[in-house]
């Protein structure tokens, strides 16, 4: 499965917002093979759609999809040359799809901050420096054994130096490795690298309590904003400390709760959509009596691999799909009336399935 890392210097409120995940985490009842990395928070994907199918199909059991959290800890100042637990932490990071980098921006005179004040900006240009060195000492390395190879005009080792001199230059210039564009047939040679700035990355603004109603009035919010535009990311803000008081509650008691904010959902859920859409995933629904259930696909694939997302079996034996989609079954208000419609298709091999997407495989055994 996709994994989301959070990262962020000491004190910014990583541990405080691992924590919200792990209590908000999945019922391990229901995900069996969920993971048991203590360093791996699993939580259910809120879906309005899903409720939606629930009540139209009314089953016995509603299971929702999952997504990953993955805590890396002990990122300071020098990661890259190897101070803290810097090689751990550059390791840790290769592995994760995408970065969810957690910002300091409330004030707290009793909570230090590693650089004497809260200044976000500054906190991300020390991250961000030390995953950019981290690259540049990746790209000198590959750059050391391909300059050889070029030489003797090796057309490979050629196409590969212009990269690898590309992203130097962007990286030297403080850009992030994601700055730089690829063409198609480039795409490949530049994943071979591995670079850290080339993965998707996310901001997570930590605002203080009082300003969740109203994120805007905290004074460093829109600097953040602002800055993670010059690289197309987003910016999520979160109060992690009440995050982790909501985390605890049941679905009703949460409701309350968020309504005495003035809010609909929770940072955390936000937070969980958005790096779920970041990593190009998307949902489709099975919906039987037995049990309605959400599963995670990447966009872009055909229906014979998103069956396997369900079990390998599906994938070998597929045969067809039986789809609707969930605007066209809400609008039909049943399965059956759907049918009439026309709405309910029946799909080959080649079918590429949507976000929302209700699907019915069949296949041999
Ligand atoms: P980490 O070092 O980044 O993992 O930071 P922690 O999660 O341990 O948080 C550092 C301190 O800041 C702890 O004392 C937290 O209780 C506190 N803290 C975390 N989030 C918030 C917040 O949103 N508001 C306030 N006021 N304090 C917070």
């Amino acid at each position: 499965a996709l994994t989301a890392g959070i990262v962020g210097l000491p004190n910014v409120g990583k541990s405080t917002l691992f924590n919200a995940i792990t209590k908000a985490g999945v019922e391990a009842a229901n995900y069996p093979f969920a993971t048991i990395d203590p360093n791996v928070g699993v939580v259910e994907v809120p879906d309005k759609r899903l409720t939606d199918i629930t009540q139209l199909v009314k089953p016995k059991k509603t299971i929702p999809t999952t997504f990953e959290f993955t805590d890396i800890a002990g990122i300071v100042k020098g990661a890259s040359k190897g101070e803290g637990l810097g090689n751990k932490f550059l390791s840790n990071i290769r592995q994760v799809d995408a970065i969810c980098h957690v910002v300091r921006c409330f004030e707290d005179e009793n909570i230090t901050h590693v650089d004497g004040k809260v200044d976000p900006l500054s906190d991300i240009e020390t991250i961000n420096l030390e995953l950019i060195l981290a690259d540049l000492e990746s790209i000198d390395k590959r750059l050391t054994r391909v300059q050889k190879l070029a030489r003797t005009k090796d057309k490979d080792a050629l196409i590969e130096m212009d990269i690898l001199e590309r992203l130097k230059d962007a990286l030297e210039s403080d850009q992030l490795a994601n700055s730089v564009e690829f063409t198609k047939e480039e795409e490949p040679i530049v994943k071979s690298l591995f670079l850290l700035t080339r993965k998707k990355m996310l901001y997570v603004a930590n605002i203080g309590e009082e300003e969740v109603s109203d994120p805007s009035s905290n004074p460093h919010l829109q600097k953040v904003i602002e800055f993670a535009a010059t690289q197309g990311a987003e910016v999520v803000p979160v109060c992690a400390s009440l995050e982790e008081e909501i985390a605890i509650l049941d679905d009703e008691e949460k409701t309350v709760f968020l309504e005495d904010f003035g809010l609909e959902e929770s940072g955390l859920d936000r937070l969980i959509q958005k790096a779920y859409t970041l990593l190009g995933l998307g949902t489709y629904f099975t919906a039987g009596e037995q049990e309605v259930r959400a599963w995670t696909f990447k966009k872009g694939m055909k229906a014979p691999q998103a069956a396997g997302v369900i079990h390998s079996d599906f994938e070998r034996g597929f045969i067809r799909a039986e789809t609707v989609s969930y605007n066209h079954l809400m609008e039909a208000g049943s399965m059956a009336r759907s049918r009439e419609l026309g709405y309910y298709r029946s799909e080959g091999k080649e079918y590429i399935v949507k976000d929302g997407d209700i699907m019915l495989f069949r296949f041999n055994v």
